[in-house]
């Protein structure tokens, strides 16, 4: 996938979205490598700093937006859950079998917000991977600008689940890299997850959840 910086993205913030891609071209990049847009590329992922973390879902064709707010989305695991959704996947609490391992709490989430827990049929997420509650497509079970009273979204039904480790990732799942190889018909191939410091038991501060609102 050729992606490029928008003009106006701040030089700084480029070597923080870089790590992230130097990340992704480790663990992805004999499948689908991000590289600098070319002169010939039509189709590229133009990264700007809008207001927040999002992208678009796979390939729409042209200069496509994927947002990279320079405050709160410049962490490794942001980075490759944008450059996720613009490869295919979707939010994994929107998959249709999403119910067999999370019950909803509608009432705990803000009006606005409730669309990002609509159900998708029509996506390729879901074919390709069982469930994995700790892919880092999965949004946290509450996060400030969502949850109400700072009640979950949702609870996990295993309840051997951390729920810690939901959505906080700083890194590719397993189960994310297997959706990619797989929906782009790779060759499986040994993934080392780096380990995330984020899932350690450190406590709520130093975590740093994913907050992502696509359309
Ligand atoms: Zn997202």
């Amino acid at each position: 996938m050729a992606y490029s910086f928008d003009p106006s993205f701040p030089q700084q913030a480029r070597q923080n979205v870089l790590r992230g891609i130097q990340r992704w071209n480790q663990v992805l990049g004999d499948c689908l490598p991000l590289q600098p847009r070319q002169r010939n590329d039509r189709d590229y992922i133009n990264v700007v700093n809008g207001g927040g973390c999002f992208s678009m879902i796979g390939k729409v064709g042209g200069g496509q937006t994927l947002s990279l707010g320079v405050n709160g989305c410049l962490y490794r695991g942001t980075v490759i859950h944008e450059f996720l959704h613009a490869a295919g996947l979707i939010h994994t609490q929107k998959r249709p079998d999403r119910d067999n391992f999370i019950t909803m709490h509608w009432g705990n989430i803000v009006e606005s917000w409730k669309s990002q827990f609509t159900k998708e049929s029509d996506r390729d997420i879901g074919k390709y991977t069982e469930y994995d509650i700790y892919s880092i497509m999965h949004y946290t079970t509450r996060h400030p600008q969502w949850s109400i009273g700072n009640r979950p979204g949702f609870t996990p039904r295993n309840s051997n689940v951390d729920t810690r480790r939901i959505g906080t990732g700083d890194d590719f799942a397993q189960s994310d890299v297997s959706a990619i190889r797989r929906m782009y018909r790779c060759p499986e191939r040994k993934f080392n997850a780096i380990t995330n410091s984020n899932n350690r038991n450190q406590g709520d501060k130093e975590r740093k959840p994913i907050l992502c609102s696509n359309v």
